[in-house]
């Protein structure tokens, strides 16, 4: 430890440069965000000084844990001070501006360019920055504080711009912090105990501290909302708690679940949805954003064990009365009662969904926009959990022209035909090239629903799920679609029978043979199509193999995934493939008709979001250009 006895310099880090020239010139009315960060890290120093007291032998009696401010009307001041854990030198130097939180970063990139709004400014204290936020309203700030282990006080000094510095300080201080901020002009209001009153009352009700004024006044009313029966807390005051808890004033979450359980162990716990997912946008991945209690007593902010990664979005509380409070935070993994209590979330909050999806069908689906991902990657990795999952979720339908309906599982099941067997779906790069697929082609003409996956991970799910309500889950370009002899398929029997003459039908076989050559090696087998009306060809994947969807992503995260040889399936009713049937009778056309099964199949390879020997497929096309401008040319010339 250090022991100076001078004023020491120090230079802020670069981000935090950046971030106090912001801050310091920020709008007036964000400042009372400045009062909330400084109140809820005095709160922190709190919590972490009784934690010590609960812990540590030697600091048994930490006295009251409070919180005083003191406005100073007169002088332009305000004081906000607390006797909690305090600061030692060094971590006065690193945590108050050396050492830039990793959010820092993320924190001037939201506020950079068009984003630069007021609101974003009331996110400062999720990135670790929200001390800083006293040059908001202050050009000084003095920081005098005492560690709980340390015998020496230390003022920390500055005027926000370019550095700081650190002196100790002779006559003895109280243990904990006490922040004086010198105001600016324009927010020298702040000094007033009826503004702070108002902003306390707004923006702190739930610290679990007493706030105070000098004159004794309490401020807040510290209460627990997730130990009151739920009947007694209004909806407003769930709002107020969540916005307490993630620092978003402007924020209302979602929904909201309230846990009370008492059997097999005793815990209390409120869940919060937040209204938008912020990994949608580009952010980091969200870390864990629920706190664990013990008899009201704050054991660990942001706790991983409480729920599975899935549920990481979810903010709040969680409170149990059988945690000994010394727990560490190295055995909460292997903690029986923090794994039974996780069980219980998991399916309070699956319930919870359930019920939202009944009652309140609108805030379900506007969830889903925000959080279905999250959903189905639980039902990629939650086992236990999965077919509960299944329920939730939800995929775009052919049956639909809406691009933004989405429907269940359990909608498509209800909707079945009795004799089909399968729940069909078809993944693809994007909504609009799906739509065109010819592997639809049966499909429609069936009037059987296609659920089309929009997302990378459906295809996961489906693989994971393997079959829903006894229903086995197929990818329209699977090999065996299992459909029914359905009357209904009167157009395709009709079209394959008018295969025209004789002469046509056994040209196809020939014409078959041809591509059988061509094609080669690239296919396994070249056949009859028993699934297309209009499309020439598609290419289908052997029953039990990846889709082709599937093919595209693994090939996507190993280029050297081998490409497996496929089905393709010509149509001979289509008008093309007559046309070479007819051809087929003189072996004068064989190559040419050769090079059109060659390009068939490079369609179809497109079309699935592939392009295969693109020098090949090129040369070929020019191929067939040159000999339509040829046929043209008499006709000019005449
Ligand atoms: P955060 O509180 O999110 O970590 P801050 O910038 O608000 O980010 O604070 C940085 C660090 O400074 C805190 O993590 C804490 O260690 C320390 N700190 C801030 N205020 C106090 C205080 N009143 N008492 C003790 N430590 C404090």
């Amino acid at each position: 430890m250090t022991t100076a006895t001078e004023a020491q310099n120090f230079t802020f880090q670069a981000e935090i440069k950046q971030l106090l020239h912001l801050l310091s010139h920020s709008l007036y009315q964000s400042r009372e965000i400045a009062i909330r960060e400084l109140v809820s890290n005095a709160s922190d120093a709190l919590d972490k000084m009784r934690y010590v007291a609960l812990t540590e032998e030697a600091y048994r009696e930490p006295g009251t844990l409070e919180i005083v401010i003191d406005p100073r009307e007169a002088e332009g001041e305000l004081i906000i001070r607390d006797n909690g854990i305090g600061m030692t030198h060094d971590e006065l130097v690193t945590n108050l501006g050396t050492i830039a939180h990793s959010g820092s970063g993320e924190f001037l990139k939201t506020l950079s360019g068009d984003a630069r709004k007021e609101a974003d400014l009331s996110l400062i204290g999720q990135f670790g920055v929200g001390f800083y936020s006293a040059f908001m309203v202050a050009d000084r700030v003095q920081v005098r504080t005492r560690s709980y282990r340390g015998e020496t006080g230390w003022l920390w000094e500055s005027d926000g711009t370019g550095s700081f510095t650190v002196s100790p300080v002779e006559d003895p201080l109280p243990r904990g912090t006490e922040i004086v901020l010198h105001l600016k002009q324009d927010s020298k209001e702040l000094a007033t105990p009826g503004r702070i009153k108002e902003i306390i009352r707004r923006y702190s009700s739930f610290v679990p501290y007493p706030i105070r004024l000098v004159s004794g006044e309490v401020l807040n009313d510290q209460k627990a909302i997730w130990v009151e029966p739920k009947n007694q807390v209004t909806e407003e005051q769930y709002t107020r708690f969540y916005q307490h808890l993630t620092h978003h004033t402007e924020e209302t979450p979602l929904w909201h679940l309230h846990l009370s359980v008492d059997s097999p162990i005793q815990f209390h716990a409120v869940l919060y949805s937040p209204p938008t997912n912020l990994e949608r946008f580009g952010f980091a991945r969200l870390e864990h954003g629920v706190n664990l209690c013990a008899r009201r007593i704050l054991v660990q902010s942001d706790c991983r064990e409480l729920l599975p990664d899935y549920l990481r979005f979810l903010r709040g509380l969680v409170d149990s009365e059988d945690l000994p409070l010394n727990v560490s935070r190295e055995t909460l993994q292997d903690n029986t009662v923090i794994r039974r209590i996780r069980t219980s979330l998991v399916k309070g909050v699956l319930d919870r969904l359930d019920q939202l999806a009944k009652d309140q069908p609108d805030v379900f689906k506007t969830f889903f926009a925000q959080f279905g991902l999250m959903l189905k990657e639980g039902a990629v990795v939650d086992s236990m959990n999965r077919e509960r999952i299944a329920r939730l979720l939800r995929f775009a339908s052919s049956l639909s022209e809406d691009p933004e309906a989405r429907v269940s599982l359990e909608d498509y099941v209800g909707r079945m035909p009795d004799d089909q067997k399968r729940i069909y779906y078809l993944g693809g790069p994007d909504l609009a090239s799906m739509k065109k697929s010819p592997n639809l082609e049966i499909f429609r003409r069936r009037g059987l629903e296609v659920l089309y996956l929009t997302e990378p991970i459906d295809e996961f799910v489906m693989n994971a799920l393997g079959s829903y309500g006894g229903k086995t889950l197929t990818s329209i370009d699977s090999d065996d679609l299992e459909l029914s002899a359905s009357g209904k398929d009167e157009k395709a029997v009709v079209a394959g029978e008018s295969a025209e003459s004789k002469g046509a039908e056994s040209g196809f076989s020939r014409v078959l043979d041809l591509f059988r050559e061509a094609v080669g090696h690239r296919v396994r087998e070249v056949r009859e199509s028993k699934r297309l009306t209009d499309s020439p060809c598609c290419l289908v994947n052997s029953e039990g193999g990846f889709s082709t969807q599937m093919q595209r992503l693994m090939k996507l995260a190993n280029k050297d995934f081998p490409e497996p040889a496929r089905i393709l399936e010509i149509n001979p009713s289509s008008p093309l493939v007559r046309r070479l049937c007819r051809l087929s009778a003189n072996s004068q056309h064989d190559a040419f008709i050769k090079q059109c099964g060659l390009q068939l199949w490079s369609n179809a390879m497109i079309l699935d979001g592939v392009t295969p020997d693109p020098e090949d497929l090129v040369a070929r096309v020019q191929g067939f250009m040159d000999e339509a401008a040829e046929k043209r040319s008499p006709l000019i010339l005449a």
